[in-house]
């Protein structure tokens, strides 16, 4: 193919370099194309860049310089250009901050290592043993498709030496091939499991928009274990058929050993993977594959959406209504709502799937922005019976939490050889260390917040920096000694709790501190979905759809816990958690019960977790944001200002909100500067100003004018979220 530019010709090359416009270069030998990803000279460094158009030819010609290289990749699309344009215009984000989050692969430009792979040969073996056969039947299989000796092992169920034996016969061939290999085809023909009348017309209301090849999003609202991902996965299967590649968002990693397994099962091998938790290496050939197509399903996390995708036609957002779809630092967006956004430029359909979806995507339903699919019963499993346990009424010991009602019904679920979970939302075993002496409680040298005892690591630890220090032995402002003292409980004072209740109980405590890796946490969850553990402990983790067979009593220790945050969403979120936790039980055979303690069981929120009635809960609650204008009636903007310097970031706030023209031309209106509820965090103070506008409002470019007309002193950051979920 002609090249775009020709060799000599000026382009505007998008770098990852913080620079606020395009670089003109010269067109290497060869030429190049709009898109195509490029290494520039910039200084004495090469960098990494996308070739954005034509050059605008306004530098001095004599000091352009050529194109370094054309990267061997493929091309950055017209839609993924378009996407990121959008996506920085609607986060308020720089563009090379957009292209540096659209290449997080480490070694775009390496020329590709090698590595052995393995494909069918043209001997036959004489002796065909039963493990022999396997390996070629998948060879066979996937139709002249080389694997890597352990994907192949895999699949074939064999240890390596067994395909080596083939190797020595000539039946299969061993080959150097670049490392960046295309994935496993999926077997979109394979039979998934056969629907219930309400999954196959849900399965069916997804596969239309699929087959169309339209956008188009979904809510997909079934109960937990209603059968939601055997629904979606229909759709995957239909989005593979269709020739088109799908992507399948989740929240939270530890999820992803489960989801493999059903992915293997369903299609007969696994999708490539983005997260975390993979090599570099594996991170490089995900990004490839995702731009040239050797890649047909990927699960991942939210930066997962900005894989150079081919042909993007289906996205899902497992458990949408998760809080960490939001990302805080960096570019700040809401993955859920830039998956529509990307779906509706590549023409993909988007699946949001939830037990308790989030207010905003359930009212763009109720609009009819979003079609919206309901399963309403679990498969194979009834609903949890729930209950409050009203602690005002409890005899509970003082320094316990469990009640003696509680208490009475793990010993009942214990008895029967169940399992159950004790739910409580907080890390580490004491929120407040407090001296008896004085009523100094320890804060952290660097936050505006209290320390955290971690009994388990034996010190105290700061949730907002991180920052640890040993248990003081004496009080640090009166120099008492011993008269620290823990208040109130965590997870790791309740395994203390439930060894003590229950001394002949396993228990097994989940809390994400508490385990070194992704891969050791996955473990743990399956060892514990084995029956390892009778009492599991756990904070939100154990929320986020794990299922546990054998687990049939949930425990909420303090459903009062989030009911009073400011947040605008307290409500909403304490809803979802403790629905989602209560799900957790009873998904197999044997029936369920979640029992959640409350000082106020007469709370509307309680009320509606325990009666189960989401549709009233989320009337009630829209029309209480609606009447205040709040999302997603009403657009906010939070802005939080940070300096090492207090004096600076009030004078700065203050300056702002003097010049507050930009947002009033929009009718929106400032709140602030304020201290923010977090006033101090490493060692930065810290400085919020919240801006409301109208839901049509322009709120972007206002923000962007009204905070654009200052130059912030060398020191003080300036973050701004469009769309806050927090507002810490
Ligand atoms: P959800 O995603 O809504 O929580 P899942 O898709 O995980 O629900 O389904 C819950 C459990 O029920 C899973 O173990 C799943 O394999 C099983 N299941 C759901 N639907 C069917 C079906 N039609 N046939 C067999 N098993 C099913
Ligand atoms: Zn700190």
């Amino acid at each position: 193919m002609r090249a775009e530019f020709a060799a000599g010709d000026l382009v505007a090359v998008l770098t990852t370099q913080p620079i606020d416009r395009l670089l003109d270069y010269k067109a290497p030998e060869g030429g190049c194309s709009t898109g195509d990803y490029v290494q520039v000279p910039l200084g004495p460094r090469q960098v990494l860049g996308c070739v954005w158009g034509a050059g605008r030819g306004d530098f001095d010609p004599g000091k352009i310089r050529p194109v370094h290289a054309v990267l061997d990749v493929a091309p950055m699309r017209a839609e993924m250009r378009q996407f990121l344009t959008r996506v920085a215009d609607y986060t308020l984000t720089p563009m090379p901050a957009m292209l540096r989050l659209a290449t997080r692969a480490p070694g775009l430009g390496d020329p590709p290592s090698m590595r052995k792979v393995y494909r069918l040969g043209q001997g036959v073996p004489e002796r065909l043993t039963g493990a022999r056969s396997r390996v070629l039947d998948v060879l066979r299989d996937h139709g002249g498709l080389a694997f890597t000796l352990k994907e192949l092992a895999d699949l074939a169920g064999v240890s390596g030496s067994v395909v080596k034996g083939l190797v020595a016969l000539g039946a299969v061939n061993e080959e150097q091939s670049p490392r960046d290999m295309p994935y496993p085809t999926l077997d979109h023909m394979r039979p998934g499991k056969a629907l219930t009348e309400s999954q196959a017309a849900a399965a069916a209301g997804l596969c239309e928009g699929v087959e169309e090849g339209v956008y188009g999003t979904t809510l997909l609202k079934g109960v937990t274990g209603s059968g939601k991902t055997e629904v979606y996965l229909e759709a995957v299967a239909r989005c593979l058929a269709m020739g088109r590649q799908a992507l399948v968002l989740l929240p939270e990693i530890a999820l992803t050993a489960e989801f493999l397994a059903r992915v293997r099962d369903r299609f007969g091998a696994g999708p490539a993977e983005w997260h975390s938790g993979i090599t570099m290496t594996e991170r490089r050939r995900c990004w490839k594959m995702a731009g040239e197509g050797g890649a047909g399903l990927v699960i991942g996390a939210r930066s997962a959406l900005y894989l150079p995708f081919r042909d993007l036609g289906l996205i899902v957002v497992d458990e949408e209504h998760d809080q960490s779809y939001k990302q805080e630092d960096g570019v700040v967006y809401s993955a859920r709502d830039m998956a529509v956004l990307r779906g509706s430029l590549c023409s993909a359909q988007v699946v949001l799937a939830s037990a308790t979806p989030s207010l905003e995507s359930w009212a763009n339903a109720r609009a009819g922005k979003y079609q919206r699919l309901d399963l309403d019963a679990r498969y194979g499993a009834v609903m949890p019976r729930m209950r409050t346990i009203d602690m005002r009424a409890e005899q509970t010991p003082a320094g316990r939490w469990i009640s003696p009602t509680l208490q009475r019904a793990v010993e009942a679920r214990l008895e029967r050889g169940e399992q159950a979970l004790m739910f409580l939302n907080r890390r580490g075993y004491a929120p407040v260390t407090l001296c008896r002496a004085c009523g100094h409680q320890i804060g952290c040298d660097h936050c505006d917040a209290r320390m955290v005892e971690h009994r388990f690591l034996k010190r105290l630890m700061c949730h907002q920096c991180g920052e640890t220090k040993p248990m003081p032995e004496t009080c640090p402002e009166c120099g008492a000694e011993g008269r620290l003292a823990p208040v109130g409980p965590g997870v790791e004072r309740m395994a203390e709790e439930v060894a003590e209740l229950f001394p002949d109980a396993r228990v097994a405590v989940l809390s994400s501190d508490l385990f070194a890796s992704a891969r050791a946490l996955k473990e743990q969850i399956l060892a514990i979905a084995g029956g390892a553990a009778d009492i599991i402990i756990g904070t939100q983790l154990v929320a986020k759809g794990h299922n546990f067979p054998l687990l049939t009593l949930v425990g909420v220790i303090d459903a009062d816990l989030g009911l009073h945050g400011s947040d605008l969403r307290a409500a909403e979120r304490t809803f979802q958690l403790i629905s989602q936790v209560s799900g957790r039980a009873g998904r197999a055979d044997k029936p369920g019960e979640a029992l959640v303690q409350s000082y106020q069981p007469e709370h509307p929120v309680i009320g509606a977790i325990l009666s189960g009635d989401q549709e009233s809960f989320l009337k009630a609650e829209a029309a209480e944001r609606e009447a205040a204008g709040v999302p997603p009636f009403g657009r906010l903007a939070g802005i939080v200002l940070s300096s090492p310097d207090m004096g600076e970031v009030f004078d700065f706030g203050n300056e702002l909100a003097r010049r507050d023209a930009p947002l009033r031309r929009i009718g929106a209106r400032l709140y602030g500067p304020a201290p923010a509820p977090i006033a101090r965090i490493r060692g930065r103070h810290r400085v919020r100003l919240l801006v409301k506008a109208d839901k049509g409002a322009p709120i972007q470019a206002a923000v962007a004018e009204w905070a654009g007309q200052l130059k912030a002193p060398a020191n003080l950051r300036i973050q701004i979220d469009i769309d806050p979920q927090s507002f810490y």
